[in-house]
């Protein structure tokens, strides 16, 4: 069994939206609903896509010139994000996601598949222009930050999205820091960019988990958790929050995946998928969790066959 905060997330805001990401989306699978839930997996929203494109410029062309030693360029980072957006856009305004034989590997950076071209909604130009102004918007907000670039710029062995794992309650927990790098006196710093307006996220569990794959993944031996310091870097509004890293955080942050593993090996059975059954899940609790999701065809379709009318109409109400 796989556990990661992603996963936590996921299990929390709908069971069933959970198993069709993680259990039954597949893009090599002979039946072709998983073939299909696989696409609608990849299904996003204009604000998800801009954060997208902001982490993949970041983990790119940034993480370059933070290698190389070069000052920060928030214009050229702009443009190598608006580009990409070009790309992208075009890719799934044309639906080639849709393409028989095209795998997300092979179509590259230019893959994307957007909500609103898979159900022929209109785009307002102007949306997909705030996206490009947004994007320029991040980088300039990044610049502005002298101090943090300069603990950036003093630090070594910077890796973008590095899978961790390490073993807890009989489960594989996976972290993957958005990026990771050791201060001069080779305590781990993680940063974890952000690209939206919510005031109300807590994200202090989900970097807690980092800090605690840090020290049990077994890359660095003489590294404890107690000493990582975690970033939280939220681009659009321009803040930095440091999260304070204690021994107690720590055992609850360690409790919090256990509790987690044990509720997620009661929804689909330990070890694989065999105890799960679809038919038996609940629908979302919050009317807004469906109203965003990406698998309510193939949700309704199975809520029908099982019969169960009344949610039908409860979650069909939800569409927007
Ligand atoms: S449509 Fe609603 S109930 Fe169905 S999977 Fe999506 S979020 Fe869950």
């Amino acid at each position: 069994m796989k556990w990661s905060y992603s996963t936590h997330t996921k299990m929390r805001r709908c069971q069933r939206q959970f198993a069709f990401s993680q259990l039954i989306a597949n893009p090599l699978a002979k039946d072709p609903e998983r073939r299909e839930a696989h696409i609608l997996k990849q299904l996003k929203q204009l604000s998800t896509w801009q954060g997208s494109l902001v982490h993949e410029i970041l983990s790119t062309v940034y993480l370059e010139d933070i290698t190389a030693q070069r000052p920060i360029d928030p214009a050229k980072l702009a443009v190598a994000a608006q580009h990409l957006a070009q790309r992208q856009y075009a890719f799934s305004a044309a639906r080639r996601y849709r393409e028989p034989g095209l795998s997300k590997k092979a179509a590259g950076d230019d893959y994307c598949a957007l909500y609103a071209h898979e159900y022929d909604q209109s785009i307002a130009p102007e949306a997909v222009a705030e996206v490009h102004q947004n994007l320029a918007l991040c980088f300039e907000h990044l610049a502005s930050q002298k101090e943090f670039l300069a603990t950036l710029a003093a630090g070594h062995g910077h890796r973008a999205e590095r899978t961790l794992s390490f073993r807890l309650a009989g489960a594989m927990i996976t972290a993957k820091p958005d990026l990771l790098f050791f201060a001069a006196d080779q305590q781990p710093i993680v940063v974890d960019w952000k690209v939206g307006e919510s005031e109300t996220s807590d994200y202090s569990r989900q970097l807690l988990v980092y800090a605690l794959a840090i020290e049990r993944c077994g890359y660095w031996p003489a590294v404890r958790a107690e000493t990582t310091r975690l970033y939280e870097v939220n681009l659009l509004k321009n803040q930095i929050y440091q999260h304070t890293l204690t021994a107690n955080r720590l055992d609850e942050a360690e409790d919090f995946i256990y509790r987690s593993v044990v509720e997620l090996e009661a929804l689909v059975g330990a070890g694989t998928s065999q105890g799960f059954d679809l038919d038996e899940l609940e629908v979302a609790e919050h009317p807004t969790t469906c109203s965003y999701c990406t698998f309510m065809p193939l949700c309704l379709r199975h809520l029908e066959q099982a019969g169960r009318a009344e949610e039908v109409a409860l979650v069909q109400g939800r569409l927007w």
